[in-house]
């Protein structure tokens, strides 16, 4: 495994880039190349837990790892850190992989786990033991905890800490070969009960947990604890540079320990700040709480942070590249909000979604002086922001559907949409005016609008000279194509979910309305050949997506991705001020 890691794995020199460093790490990363550290290598590591699916928080690493990488001319690893058996599953593994293809990153053949290095991780510990700087501890975790001290006081000596390396190596010989239960042994390093640094208070090495693991199966009944696999799974890999999280920053004089005693390559480790974002959770464990409870569908559920919720609800892998990028690395912790991501997106969907028209709660307009039976193909513009994307004929005919809040029957001031004798323009179309107001008779709810249309008006003609106020979006009643369409709200109502009173918890913070389901929308005829995943602009409501999983070709699903409105300039403006 080496000698191949070796040659295929090493790039010989790594280049700075030509632009100056925006970030920190990047600064550090060009200064070793100029000492000429690691023989001008720069190889780097996403190394995700395959115990549930990737979110956001996952993609500024990747963005960060995969991109210094490629900004150097060096290399990235994709590493599973697979040491928790319990907690793994192939599902995970496979749904990381089409992740961090999908956001555009390549691993090429660098596909590692560390349950790959289990047989050298053994033998590390061995070589540890030997040096008289591991031990075989019989407490149980409720004992250790006690033994350990706290912040404020020191820890004391396990009673087991001066057996002999002889006992020790029998001993977790013994563990290996399966003769003890699940808590009865662990190997523990020897360092220093009484260090200011609890990481370095006789940490687990080695836990014996007779589990079934997704590579190795029955191999092992021990596992090396994440905190001795990282460090060494690293060094094997030839990375120069471990980038982790600020959580790790207490954990790398550890690292550094393990590194020391074995005398193997040392790679330099080097903390950011992990994403935040409003309204939402971006720890797994409670992701896979909101799955497991059946707050949400199921991973990719389109209100989940994950990345295949994202993919689900139509974002692209270029606008949270371009969030990744804008948001930065820095080295204290803070809360992004969610709405300068939802800015990056409507940045590039602006761009690229070609626009539609849509009625999400339609209400019947028949224009009475338009000839029954015809219909005219008007021409519609796919994209002002690029021309080259044309235009599409949009039938029209004399029953359409609205919008019903595009009708008022007593308009407020400032409405300047349909309402009774007033005039409004179907955009593409012509000016109508409102003569009617049908009701049903029993309940007295609005069944239908009769209007009447002034031919001289049609869009873009040359005696279309006059103007109105308003503008709304409208579908052909016998054109349009039916369908399903999903507005989404945020997750959770809070911008902090774990702002709750004492006594609750987070899980009272998700939204009751952040799905709604309408179901009886009406689409342009165009939609009808709408492939999942496509990604389309319905005019004045927001960006939709295809939804991918409730594929009916007859009668297409769209996911609301993003409204038009954008509140990140309102968010930069409050914070300016305050
Ligand atoms: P846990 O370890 O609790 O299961 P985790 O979110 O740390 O959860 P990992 O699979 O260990 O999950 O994460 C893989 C990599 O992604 C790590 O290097 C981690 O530092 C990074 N990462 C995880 N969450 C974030 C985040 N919110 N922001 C930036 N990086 C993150
Ligand atoms: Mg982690």
């Amino acid at each position: 495994m080496d000698g191949k890691l070796a040659a295929e794995n090493v790039r010989e020199k790594a280049v700075p880039p030509d632009s100056a460093p925006s970030h920190f790490i990047q600064s550090i990363i060009s200064e070793d190349l100029k000492q000429g550290k690691n023989q001008g290598r720069v190889h780097t590591r996403f190394p995700p837990e395959p115990n549930g699916y990737l979110h956001i928080g996952h993609a500024k690493s990747i963005c960060l790892n995969f991109g210094i990488a490629t900004e150097f001319d060096g290399l990235c690893n994709l590493r599973f850190d697979d040491t928790n058996p319990s907690k793994e599953d192939v599902e995970y593994v496979e749904s990381i992989r089409e992740d961090v293809r999908w956001l555009g990153f390549d691993w090429g053949n660098r596909e590692y786990y560390a349950s790959d290095y289990f047989d050298r991780l053994y033998h590390f510990a061995l070589e540890i033991i030997r040096a008289g700087k591991a031990y075989v501890c019989d407490l149980n975790a409720d004992q250790m905890r006690e033994y350990r001290g706290t912040l404020i006081e020191p820890g004391r000596n396990s009673p087991f800490r001066e057996r002999s390396i002889e006992e020790n190596l029998n001993l977790f010989e013994r563990m290996k070969a399966g003769e003890f239960t699940d808590g009865a042994h662990t190997l523990r390093a020897k360092i220093d009960m009484a260090s200011p640094n609890l990481n370095m208070r006789d940490p687990v090495m080695y836990r014996i947990l007779h589990a079934t693991h997704h590579r190795t199966s029955d191999h092992w009944c021990i596992y090396p604890t994440y905190d001795f696999a990282h460090g060494q799974s690293d060094s094997i890999e030839g990375v120069t540079h471990s980038i982790c999280t600020l959580e790790f920053e207490d954990h790398r004089p550890l690292y550094d320990w393990f590194l020391d005693q074995l005398s193997v390559h040392h790679p330099q480790q080097i903390e950011f700040a992990r994403l935040n974002l409003s309204h939402t959770v971006l720890s797994k464990r409670k992701l896979l709480e909101l799955v497991q409870q059946q707050r949400v569908t199921g991973w990719d559920d389109p209100r989940m942070p994950t990345l295949a919720g994202f993919r689900r609800r139509g974002y692209t892998p270029e606008a949270i590249r371009m969030f990744c990028e804008r948001i930065g690395v820095a080295k204290r912790n803070s809360t992004v909000d969610i709405a300068m991501l939802e800015h990056c997106l409507r940045d590039d969907l602006n761009k690229r979604a070609p626009r539609v028209m849509a009625v999400l709660r339609p209400i019947k307009v028949v224009i009475d002086n338009y000839p029954e039976g015809q219909v005219e193909g008007l021409e519609a513009v796919n994209n002002p922001e690029d021309p080259s994307m044309g235009t599409r004929p949009v039938p029209f005919s004399r029953l359409l559907y609205i919008e019903q809040d595009d009708f008022r029957e007593e308009p407020p001031k400032g409405f300047f949409r349909l309402s009774p004798g007033r005039e409004v323009r179907l955009r593409y179309a012509y000016i109508i005016k409102c003569v009617d107001v049908v009701k049903d008779p029993q309940t007295g709810g609005i069944t239908e609008l009769r209007c009447t249309y002034d031919p001289e008006t049609k869009s873009g003609s040359s005696q279309s000279k006059r103007k109105v106020k308003g503008t709304i979006h409208w579908v052909s009643a016998a054109h349009a194509i039916e369908a399903e369409v999903r507005l989404y709200d945020h997750l959770f109502s809070k911008e902090d979910p774990d702002d709750v009173p004492e006594g609750t918890d987070w899980l009272t913070n998700i939204n009751p309305k952040s799905l709604e389901r309408l179901n009886s929308c009406r689409v342009e005829p165009i939609l009808a050949n709408a492939k999942p995943g496509e990604r389309y602009q319905f005019e004045r409501l927001g960006y939709f997506c295809v939804d991918s999983v409730d594929f009916v070709k007859e009668r297409p699903v769209f996911n609301r991705t993003v409204t038009l409105r954008d509140t990140w300039a309102n968010v930069q403006r409050a914070a300016k001020k305050a």
